[in-house]
């Protein structure tokens, strides 16, 4: 039997084909039509029994070794976003205004890939697995629309892991940490509403203007002055619309913002103290507030105990050198759903080559270094299988 890592190598070319396949055909949040498809199919030539459409265009298939043992959920997502792409590569997007920038396309080869390596080492395993492609992350929907649907019907969950690509770190390497490392990410909409007139008798009016410009200063000493230095969170207000003339205070005002937290607690604190500062600054300047919360996903937390496994596989597959602690990030991840299923681990691993691969991730010039997918397969199925060993 060949090792993880050989199989890793003899699969990537196919990893490679199928990641290009994804790139020319992005489908943004909820229209994974035909990347369903693309699974389902490779699963079935697998042997595995796919079930697709669960939470719309997600897909779930179970290897089951016959063996009892723990269950382990394998989590890719599959969505593009809509971004139009500016690489000239040949196998850049095919369809315009959308573009696989974040890497999902690699994730799903990977997964793909991993799947692979596990069925065809079956008969040394005990347990089973759960491979979970799952839709619209990017709009942080997906997640929840799978477990409603009954993704783990049936099933009880022992552990979890998934990974994302990233550009920010060099092709060999992994980063990972235990604890809180994407934030919880929620949003919102403020309304404060006056009384609109003519601009050159404001005594006349309530300036809703001049009351969202002091409610936009005072949210800055949520995080400034009342929340712990070390219990990173923020606060930003995104967008601000009113007003149509050089002569007119308007009615009302429109504010978008979003709120990032790691900790559960400050999540709901600042959630509170911010529509409370909001509430008493325009009541003091004679406004109305009306407000819409949008709660996203919680923090994507990692185990400790299960990290620590995963390092242990690590750095076995790749040297300890190029096994990096990660900085938590504030962006935000549904991965945080199905980490509250089991405990578990998300990992991020390099595909920085170059110039060319080290764009941001939603940039539209994002692109990965495929050498990465490759010891993407080797962590991911090698990652699996440890957590098959019972502890
Ligand atoms: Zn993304
Ligand atoms: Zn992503």
């Amino acid at each position: 039997m060949p090792s993880i890592a050989e199989q890793a190598a003899a699969l990537q070319e196919r990893t490679v084909a199928v990641r290009r396949d994804l790139h020319r055909h992005p489908e943004i949040a909820f229209e994974e039509h035909r990347t369903m498809g693309v699974v389902a199919r490779r699963l079935r030539e697998l042997g595995l029994e796919p079930r697709v459409g669960v939470g719309r265009t997600g897909v779930v298939a179970l290897l089951d070794t016959g063996r009892p043992g723990p269950t382990v959920l394998a989590r890719a997502d599959i969505d593009a976003l809509p971004v139009p792409e500016e690489k000239q590569v040949d196998y850049r997007s095919t369809v315009a205004g959308k573009m696989h920038a974040c890497g999902h396309d690699g994730h799903t080869a990977v997964l793909l890939s991993v799947a692979e390596v596990l069925v065809s080492r079956r008969a040394q395993l005990a347990g089973r697995v759960l491979f979970v492609f799952q839709p619209a992350e990017e709009i942080v929907r997906g997640a929840r629309a799978m477990l409603d649907d009954g993704a783990l019907e049936g099933l009880t969950v022992d552990h979890v892991l998934g990974l994302h690509l990233s550009s920010s770190e060099p092709v060999g390497t992994v980063s990972v940490a235990e604890g809180p490392v994407m934030a919880a990410t929620d949003s919102f909409r403020l309304l404060v509403r006056g009384r609109g007139g003519h601009a050159a008798y404001p005594h006349l009016c309530v300036d809703p203007i001049v009351a969202a410009a002091q409610l936009v200063t005072a949210l800055q000493t949520l995080v400034s002055r009342e929340t712990d230095p070390l219990d990173r969170s923020v606060v930003t207000i995104t967008s601000v619309h009113a007003g149509t003339a050089y002569n007119i205070i308007p009615e009302e005002v429109e504010l978008k913002g979003t709120l990032r937290t790691f900790d559960a607690g400050t999540r709901q604190r600042l959630r509170a103290r911010l529509l409370e500062v909001a509430e008493l600054t325009t009541r003091s300047l004679g406004c109305g507030l009306a407000h819409e919360w949008f709660e996203g996903t919680p923090a994507v937390v990692n185990d400790a105990a299960a990290t620590e496994r995963f390092r242990r596989v690590a750095r076995e597959l790749l040297g300890p050198e190029n096994v990096r602690e990660m900085t938590p990030i504030m962006g935000g991840d549904d991965m945080a759903l199905w980490l509250e299923q089991a405990k578990g681990c998300y990992f991020f691993v390099g595909t920085r080559g170059g110039e060319e691969t080290a764009f941001a991730h939603h940039h539209p010039r994002f692109d990965i270094d495929e050498a990465g997918l490759e010891v993407a397969v080797a962590l991911f199925a090698a990652g699996v299988v440890d957590l098959l060993q019972a502890d």
